[in-house]
């Protein structure tokens, strides 16, 4: 496996990074996930419009175009002839000294781009549909730390995923501050109730998804109903239906969350649904390359 790193293809044993670097050391950095499906790069535009919003909200230069980026990615995928693959887009601040000041980084950013498989879930969770909890640690504030910067800071996703993992559960809702749900460690989330969809708006704990919007415009192409609305945990116990979207998840059926069933306790009709036209959608979706 090839990784690009700074602008070189280099064995993945040699992608090495300094511990200097302000990504280790902080998580000063940003980063992307992004899915190649069958040689398309689905929404590859949007992935790196979202990784420059991000980069320059924190003040983090890339040291590419945006043009240039997305030819690194192809050049990547090309070098270790991939026809479907996860892409991890990454840009630290690069190597500085053992303060925060990211001026010591003087513009020696660091860029890697990974390119490989990835299986979150296994198929059978697909099937027969995922059984999560709500744990105690909130969603970052915005005005904190806002959960639409993608990153490289992911304790807060972290530390629920161990709450999670402890509980025996491999996925949970976080909440926001006021109590409403936020998102998943890594997804954001919907339900679905008398055939209509709602998902959490971003405006409080919730990064605005791509997988997210997809399913939206899925939505709206089939005319169902979709709402970006708040959502309580009560509301998602007794909803007929709930799913969750990211990238490396894709569409993730939800059938008992806190210990109570949703819906038939199967993976359900509409969940199936924008599955099936999910899948159709990244069949067209996406830069060729
Ligand atoms: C990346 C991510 C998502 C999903 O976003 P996509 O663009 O669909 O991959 C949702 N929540 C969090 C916290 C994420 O980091």
């Amino acid at each position: 496996m090839k990784v690009y790193l700074n602008g070189k293809l280099v064995p993945k044993e040699k992608a090495l990074i300094s511990c200097f670097d302000h990504g280790v050391l902080y998580g000063d950095g940003a980063f992307e996930g992004i899915r190649v499906y069958n040689r398309l790069i689905f929404r590859l535009d949007e992935h790196i419009e979202r990784l420059f919003e991000t980069a320059h909200t924190l003040m983090l230069q890339i040291p590419l175009t945006k043009k240039e980026m997305k030819q690194a990615i192809i050049y990547t995928l090309k070098a270790n002839k991939l026809k479907d693959a996860y892409i991890r887009l990454v840009v630290t601040r690069g190597e500085g000294d053992l303060g925060l000041d990211p001026r010591k980084c003087k513009g020696r950013q660091t860029v890697f781009i990974i390119t490989d498989k990835i299986e979150l879930y296994p198929e059978a969770i697909y099937k027969k549909g995922m059984e999560i909890i709500t744990v105690p640690t909130v969603r970052n504030l915005p005005e904190a730390l806002n959960p639409q910067l993608k990153s490289l800071n992911y304790l807060n996703n972290i530390l629920a995923k161990i709450e999670a993992i402890n509980s025996g559960f491999q996925e949970a809702i976080m909440l926001d501050t006021l109590g409403y749900v936020a998102e998943c460690t890594g997804d954001n989330i919907f339900i679905v109730k008398r055939n209509e969809l709602y998902t959490p708006p971003q405006c409080m704990g919730t990064l605005r998804g791509i997988t997210r919007d997809a399913v939206l415009g899925i939505a709206r192409r089939l005319s169902l109903s979709a709402h970006e609305h708040v959502i309580t945990r009560h509301e998602v116990y007794i909803s007929d239906e709930c799913f969750l979207t990211g990238t490396a998840a894709e569409i993730v059926p939800v059938v008992k969350v806190d210990g109570r069933q949703i819906g038939t306790g199967k993976p359900g009709e509409i969940t199936k649904l924008i599955s099936k036209e999910f899948k159709e959608l990244t069949k067209r979706d996406g830069v060729k390359y």
